[in-house]
């Protein structure tokens, strides 16, 4: 158990991975998971109309695995009403009684495993381990943002005052909050934006990913039955721009939380910011162009372990993924051989395959993305290793993963999100300039360090501006109350999620002074 703030909380168990018999009966069971799946707008009074697509599986396009279609702009004015009208009604509920049905969701998450798996893997391509993890991470979440509401929702903060009046600080939930949530953690950042605005008393419309729509209905439904209205929680697939152009233009939108790109977080701002009738708090979690420095000190073996996880696990399509490894000169070209040799060991293919390591990416306009960076790297960098691509893979949006060896870090514009890494060498009296570089790219997110010489992991961390460092580890993966997760500058407002003030931002504060 955690010590939280006096709340006693474990994170979700998930599956033992080294157990096989676990493994394949958990395997067989999302093999065999209801299909096909629905997902449409989840607003009460509006009778859903429109027509249907056809939602595929990327790692295979012929194969069909559901239908969705999506809230249109009288939806979501009805949505704003009635998130309006039961905005208060939620908030005046005790804490307790929000902290216990978020719990109870992150039970039924556990109980319904397999399905939840399931529909990571066959509509966001995620392989089976990570689909694991991604269902234990939304059921962190839950309990973890459970348990902060117990903390700071439950009671007034008594603060001090002279002899004969009371002052007391309570928290409330804002209003309305709208949650735009990413394709790449469709599960765990879904729930962990809805999970933290619904703790701290805000009813919710929530906006899922057009990749990943079958995911969010499924966690939607799920809120639903452990308890939370449905005027409380509800959702609209549709367009970033329908909802732009009309529901954030709304002064009843008190905040938004928001999880993708920098540019689309920008937009979101702008919109935000032109509105002359309320200020709306915004809470972004946006990009990174993540580097990895190892010194000469570091452990070729550990270190390649760690960049291969840091870089392609996901297909790299995590915001916290490795893009750049700056190597010191005398372990380089060692380094790079492995890295061939480690690389040319990774098998992309079938996301539910236990046995792979590399799934597709999620789209075809991401796959053409990461193609074209890829032959502009051919032309001005030289490709040191690359995964083979299987001839399982033809029918999907997969991507092998690839490193190049780059000669100048300005070579690279911006964020490429996918299984690209970029190697650059740096002689021993560079590391400033390495540190430097890293910070004027003016993203914030991950670094990870590799090295055994406490002085040089001292300075590293104390000059690089980043929201998360990890040393001699990989650095993927933050655990809910563990590692705290958001960057800096152009890598999001923070708070962190998963830590202990991210609920704070979802939340007003009233003070109450009464002469006695
Ligand atoms: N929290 C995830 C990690 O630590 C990344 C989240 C994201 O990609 O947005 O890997």
């Amino acid at each position: 158990p955690i010590a939280l703030f006096g709340e006693q909380r474990k994170n979700s168990m998930g599956v033992n991975l080294s157990n096989d018999n676990e493994l394949n009966a958990l395997a067989a069971s999302v093999n065999a998971a209801r299909k096909p799946w629905l997902a449409e707008p989840l607003v009460p009074g509006v009778k859903n109309a429109g027509e249907f697509r056809d939602v595929t599986d990327p790692a295979d396009r012929r194969r069909v695995i559901g239908q969705t279609r999506g809230a249109d702009v009288p939806t979501l004015d009805k949505a704003l009403a009635n998130a309006v009208a039961a905005q208060p009604g939620w908030d005046a509920l005790p804490a307790a009684s929000r902290a216990k049905i978020l719990e109870h969701t992150a039970d039924l998450l556990e109980a319904r495993r397999a399905e939840f798996i399931a529909l990571c893997v066959r509509e966001a391509g995620k392989t089976m381990s990570a689909a694991i993890a991604e269902v234990r991470e939304a059921a962190d979440f839950c309990r973890y943002y459970g348990a902060m509401a117990r903390k700071l929702f439950a009671q007034p903060e008594v603060l001090p005052g002279p002899t004969g009046e009371s002052n007391e600080l309570f928290l409330h939930g804002r209003g309305v909050f709208v949650c735009i949530s990413p394709w790449n953690f469709p599960l765990a950042i879904f729930m962990g934006q809805v999970a933290a605005a619904l703790a701290a008393g805000n009813s919710v419309i929530s906006k899922p990913a057009d990749q990943t729509t079958l995911v969010g209905y499924a966690a939607v439904k799920l809120l639903h039955e452990a308890g939370v209205p449905a005027d409380v929680l509800q959702f609209v697939p549709c367009k970033g721009s329908v909802l732009g152009n009309s529901l954030l233009t709304r002064p009843d939108v008190a905040g938004v939380c928001f999880t993708g790109s920098t540019e689309t977080a920008w937009t979101i701002n702008r919109t935000l910011a032109a509105r002359d009738s309320s200020i709306a708090a915004l809470i972004a979690e946006t990009g990174g162009q993540n580097a990895l420095i190892a010194d000469s000190s570091a452990l070729p073996e550990q270190l390649v372990k760690d960049v291969c996880a840091s870089a392609f696990d996901s297909a790299g399509q995590r915001c916290s993924a490795a893009r750049v490894l700056f190597v010191q000169e005398d372990i380089a070209d060692k380094v790079i051989t492995m890295l061939t040799g480690a690389m040319a060991e990774l098998t992309m293919g079938d996301p539910g395959l236990l046995s792979t390591d590399v799934g597709p990416v999620i789209d075809e306009a991401s796959h053409k993305e990461l193609s074209e960076h890829a032959e502009r790297m051919d032309r001005e960098a030289k490709l040191i290793g690359q995964v083979a691509a299987g001839e399982s893979t033809v029918h999907g949006t997969f991507f092998a993963p690839r490193a190049y060896e780059i000669p100048r870090l300005d070579i690279l514009h911006k964020e490429i999100f996918g299984p690209v890494l970029h190697v650059l060498r740096w002689k021993a009296d560079q590391l400033d300039k390495v540190i430097d570089a890293i910070n004027a790219t003016g993203y914030g997110l991950t670094l990870g360090i590799h090295s055994r010489i406490d002085d040089t992991i001292d300075h590293i961390v104390k000059r690089a501006r980043v929201g998360n460092c990890y040393v001699n580890r990989n650095q993927i993966g933050a655990v809910v109350g563990v590692q705290p997760f958001g960057g800096e500058n152009l890598s999001g407002t923070g708070p962190k999620a998963g830590g202990p003030h991210y609920l704070l931002r979802f939340a007003t504060e009233r003070t109450v002074t009464i002469n006695t």
